[in-house]
């Protein structure tokens, strides 16, 4: 009998058509999520769950899937997923590391350069009529991004990438992580700093940490307040990350000259939000990784994980490797 796999919404069309091949596929082709109770009446039967980050799984949906084995979500971040309780309970998690890093980074840069040199309010300035002066000495003026200082906050995967990009704009380049990563300091001439510090040197701040309870709200009121006056702060990891109202009353009141953001404590973004109201913020709606390539290949890479747990193999984007000694991989093989 194949194993049954229920793939939360839509999902580019290549992993459903992988997953087809192997395994009886539940597919709810819709791009909404489902609400938790619709997840838990459809997951009683199955072998694997496919999700994204929209839908959490938590403890009760993982105890509502008896003969749940593994979880394969279309994200590298796993703050969607009770890591520890699915490791207890024998279910292994995969998720989509190392092939989003690049398009990521682009973003974070880009939110970089459209913050300082205001390329989104230059462009509404111009379809709203209001560009009355051809050109003026002191119109629209920015900030230069080329020779600043970066702080990157969680030099992993994406920091690192940035890291390389900023390196050909001949930035200044320092981070902030628990691990230190002397390789890269060395690859790319980079400095380590504590967090403090790196907040008061920095013109561009860009955070790539992972949401964990350790990072909610790392950047709160008392970290705003030491950033330079002229600081950008840009965020693509995850919005819990920043205290998003000390964020706006640092915006507001000119603590820091502005941000680009991709991820929000609550999201979508509503859209009587304060930060929609302010000139100073680029906002996107969480795109960090939404180019046709790289969506493509998270949801492949997410569902060959699915199968390859499901044949009793070990994945190389298993997220909880204790998972192996709790259920052994030989004990699933199921194709
Ligand atoms: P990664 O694991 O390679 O890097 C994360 C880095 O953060 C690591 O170096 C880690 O040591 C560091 N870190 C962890 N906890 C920390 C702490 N408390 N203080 C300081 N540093 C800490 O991950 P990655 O692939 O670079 O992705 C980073 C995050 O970006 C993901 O977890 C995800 O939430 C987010 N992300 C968002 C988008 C988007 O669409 N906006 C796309 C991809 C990833």
């Amino acid at each position: 009998m194949k194993p049954i796999v229920y793939v939360t919404r839509t999902i580019p069309e290549v992993a459903v058509n992988l997953l087809r091949n192997y395994c009886e596929v539940i597919y709810r082709n819709e791009l909404v999520p489902p609400s938790k109770e619709e997840i838990i009446e459809n997951i009683r039967n199955v072998d694997a769950i496919y999700c994204t980050l929209n839908e959490k799984m938590d403890r009760e949906v993982i105890d509502s899937s008896p003969k749940l084995k593994v979880i394969g979500t279309m994200s590298v971040g796993v703050d969607h997923i009770d890591i520890d309780y699915a490791t207890k309970r024998g279910v292994y998690v995969v998720h989509t590391p190392g092939v989003l890093t690049e398009t990521t980074a682009d973003l974070a840069f880009g939110l970089m350069l459209a913050t300082a040199r205001r390329i989104v309010e230059g462009d509404r300035m111009i379809r709203e009529g209001r560009w009355k002066l051809a050109w003026a000495p002191t119109m629209m003026l920015g900030h230069d991004v080329y020779g600043k200082t970066l702080g990157i906050i969680g030099l992993g995967r994406i920091g690192a990438a940035l890291a390389r990009r900023a390196k050909g704009f001949n930035m200044k380049i320092c981070y902030y992580d628990v691990v230190r990563r002397p390789d890269i300091e060395k690859e790319l001439g980079i400095e380590y700093l504590e967090l403090e510090e790196l907040l008061k040197v920095s013109d561009f701040i860009s955070i790539h940490v992972p949401l964990t309870a350790e990072t909610r709200h790392l950047i709160s009121e008392k970290e705003l307040r030491l950033m330079k006056p002229t600081a950008i702060l840009v965020n693509t990891s995850r919005g819990p990350v920043v205290d998003e109202k000390a964020l706006l009353k640092a915006l507001k009141e000119g603590w820091i000259a502005g941000a680009g953001l991709d991820v929000f404590e609550e999201e979508p973004l509503p859209h009587d939000h304060p930060f929609i109201d302010l000139p100073n913020v680029v906002l996107t709606p969480h795109i960090g990784s939404a180019s046709h390539d790289t969506r493509n290949r998270m949801a492949e890479y997410a569902a060959e994980g699915i199968i390859k747990v499901l044949r009793g193999e070990e994945p190389d984007n298993l997220y909880n490797r204790e998972v192996v000694k709790i259920r052994p991989l030989h004990s699933i093989r199921m194709i």
